[in-house]
């Protein structure tokens, strides 16, 4: 079969290898849709060492079941799913009570992360990964399995402070982020100021329902202000889906005091936290910093509902497999808005 593997750091090539096979508890899987998620790019940039290589990228993924391997119960050819990307131990106080995302022995162990992902024909999984989709487009089901399930998370994580009335900042409308607008219209009542450097961004922003949009650039922080109010007040809720030194600066600058700091992008900034009452603080007085990991197989199953119930739609443009390497290329430059889909 077609795959697209990292054959070493930096390096992305569409290879022939052998289809694989279903062990006991796996499945094989003919993947239907394979979301380019920004995190390839960091793999892809990451030292030598930190991922396996050769292996194939690809940790948003949907398909249709091929085969079923020994001991799969409930599963069988034709039914059509997504798949659930991490895999921790199982056994760990985090697995037990259902946060594999918060795995103590493998954290960041996943299909796509720590052994072959989807960015292929096929891609065997254990069967425990997948979740139903019906008769879902797979180019939809895909993104959910991540850059829907990821804000979904951070947002449940956020939701005790996400009350009517308060307000949310959401910095980085791509793949993570315009999927976060609708989430947040869908699950509450806040007020969303949506930042991006893109225009374009921008208008997928408003067009999907964000109250208000600010150009990111050196003003960042007053025009923000303008609309969230100056310290001590501020947004109650900054999301970051970009992690850089200047959106890191920003969020810390346009939280309210008491409000939270969700950190999810990893584009490699560094937020500074310094408790002291002599100097100007890095950040208000009672702010909660949260550094989200994806999410949880049950928070994967309430963001499936919610798109089939309509009220989450991914803005896809869709690759064949042979051109998944342009379209890592065209996320790497800002040219994807929403996310782009592999159909292999
Ligand atoms: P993306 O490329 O689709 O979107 C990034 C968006 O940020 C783009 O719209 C871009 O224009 C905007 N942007 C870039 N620099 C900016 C700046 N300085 N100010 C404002 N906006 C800026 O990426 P994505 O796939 O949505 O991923 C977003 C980030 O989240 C990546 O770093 C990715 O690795 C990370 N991620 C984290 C997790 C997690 O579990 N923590 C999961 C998935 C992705
Ligand atoms: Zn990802
Ligand atoms: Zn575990």
């Amino acid at each position: 079969m077609r795959a697209v593997r990292m054959t070493a750091p930096g390096v992305l090539e569409l290879a022939e290898v052998p289809t694989p096979e279903a062990g006991p508890g796996e499945v094989l899987l003919r993947v239907g849709a394979v979301g380019a998620c920004h995190s390839d790019l960091h793999i892809l940039d990451a030292a030598a060492g930190m991922f396996p290589t050769p292996m194939t990228l690809g940790h948003e993924i949907a398909g249709t079941v091929e085969a079923a391997g020994p001991g799969v119960d409930g599963w069988s050819s034709g039914d059509r799913a997504a798949v659930y990307g991490i895999i921790g131990c199982g056994r760990c106080r985090a697995c037990l009570r259902g946060e594999e995302n918060r795995c103590r022995v493998t954290p960041v162990g996943g299909i796509g992360l720590s052994r072959d992902g989807g960015l292929a024909e096929y891609v065997v999984v254990p069967a425990s990964r997948l979740l139903h989709v019906g008769d879902m487009d797979l180019t939809q089901a895909a993104p959910l399995t991540d850059a829907g399930l990821t804000p979904y998370h951070a947002v449940e994580l956020a939701r005790p402070r996400l009350r009517p009335g308060t307000t949310c900042v959401v910095i980085g409308i791509g793949g993570l982020g315009h999927m976060a607008v609708q989430i947040l219209l869908a699950t509450t009542a806040v007020r969303i100021v949506a930042v991006d450097t893109n225009v374009a961004a921008l208008d997928l922003a408003s067009r999907l329902g964000a109250h208000h949009v600010v150009q990111a650039g050196p003003d960042s922080v007053d025009k923000i202000r303008d609309l969230v109010g100056p310290p001590p007040d501020g947004a109650d809720v900054v999301l970051d889906f970009v992690g850089a030194q200047p959106t890191l600066d920003t969020a810390r600058q346009v939280v309210a005091t008491g409000g939270q700091l969700l950190l999810v992008g990893l584009a490699g900034g560094t937020l500074p936290v310094r408790p002291v009452a002599d100097e100007p603080p890095t950040v208000p007085l009672e702010t909660g910093v949260v550094v989200p990991f994806w999410g949880t197989r049950a928070e994967l199953q309430e963001v499936v509902a919610l798109a089939r119930d309509g009220r989450l739609h991914a803005d896809v443009q869709t690759f064949p497999l042979a051109e998944a390497p342009e379209a890592y290329e065209a996320l790497r430059r800002g040219d994807i808005h929403g996310r782009a889909v592999i159909v292999p």
